[in-house]
């Protein structure tokens, strides 16, 4: 059963014009989400991997409501959420939480952390005992002893702390999925495994689904168990998170694998799967958007590669396959 299906999901946005230089600039189009389709299956983890700017976020906030789509459908658990408002739309967003990037930027840092876990309670369980499912949280998250960091505040924790009060935060009301955008990057090394292996541990716990979010493919094979690959707000490539990987096919994948930086000395010289050009060699409006990177870019790539299934959980929208 998927928990989350994501159905030809479309977001553009229209960049005006300058009005300080009204003659040479002109109105244009950033597709940021463009035909988007992936599911979460429950208790499962989909990985969303991509550069900055390739409409990762985006769909987190496409998902969250927190802006409107132009185009495209979204069931959860098993609702249409699409058009939801009032009372169906509260208990979507109980269901559906979020953990951001930046801990120290999403927590008030003017509230106690009890206060802060609590929050959510009191907006979607007004009437519930909230001190109790405060103090158990922080202690699922291992942020004891929790009678002590309940009465702190986020100056007062490490980065590592404040990254699982917004893990505690998230987690409190159960929900049936959590949307991790980028959780460890703004971590040390040092703590990012210790934070994905809580994320990880409670994903199992509780069987809930997540959607991680990340450019970092380090961390993606670590937690996930089907990954799609964004470029320019298209997936390129989707499928299970060991077929992509471990036999990724379209350019862009190679390319970002091969950029992950490996700790092991061995690795330092291996070979490169393929190089990339510099984006500024040619440009094309239309076509594959990888085009004007790809070295293996041919005439019929100024047409539009379509996603097709390529074996058994694994699809890439490339012209070479
Ligand atoms: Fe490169 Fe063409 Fe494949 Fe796009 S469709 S990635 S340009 S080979």
């Amino acid at each position: 059963m998927n928990i989350l299906e994501v159905k030809h999901l479309r977001k553009w946005f229209v960049i005006r014009r300058s009005l300080l230089d009204l003659r040479k600039s002109q109105d244009r189009i950033v597709r940021a989400v463009d035909d988007v389709s992936f599911d979460i299956r429950q208790g499962s983890v989909f990985v969303l991997a991509g550069e900055s700017g390739s409409g990762k976020s985006t769909i987190a906030r496409l998902i969250l409501k927190a802006i409107d789509l132009d185009d495209g459908k979204i069931v959860f658990d098993n609702k249409d959420i699409t058009a939801l408002k009032g009372r169906e739309l509260r208990w979507f967003r109980k269901n559906a939480q979020m953990v951001h990037q930046d801990p120290y930027a999403s927590i008030n840092p003017r509230m106690k952390i009890m206060d802060i876990v609590r929050e959510p309670l009191t907006v979607h369980e007004p009437d519930g005992e909230h001190e109790e499912k405060v103090l158990r949280a922080l202690e699922e998250v291992r942020l004891e002893p929790a009678e002590e960091i309940a009465y702190r505040y986020p100056h007062m924790l490490s980065g590592g702390q404040r990254q699982r009060v917004a893990i505690a935060r998230a987690l409190v009301l159960k929900p049936k999925l959590i949307i991790a955008d980028e959780p460890v990057s703004m971590l040390d090394i040092s703590v990012r495994a210790e934070i994905l292996d809580l994320m990880k541990r409670l994903q199992e716990k509780y069987s809930m689904s997540y959607l991680y979010i990340t450019h970092d493919l380090s961390t993606a094979r670590y937690i996930g168990d089907h990954i799609g690959i964004l470029y320019k707000g298209k997936i390129v490539e989707i499928g299970s998170i060991d077929k992509v990987l471990l036999n990724p096919l379209h350019p862009y994948t190679k390319a970002l694998i091969d950029s992950i930086s490996e700790p092991d000395p061995n690795n330092l010289y291996r070979e490169k799967r393929i190089e990339i050009k510099d984006e500024t060699f040619e440009t094309i409006d239309s076509g594959c958007r990888f085009y004007n990177r790809c070295v293996y870019a041919m005439d019929k790539c100024r047409l539009e590669p379509k996603l097709f299934e390529v074996e058994e959980e694994h699809k890439v929208a490339c012209f070479l396959y």
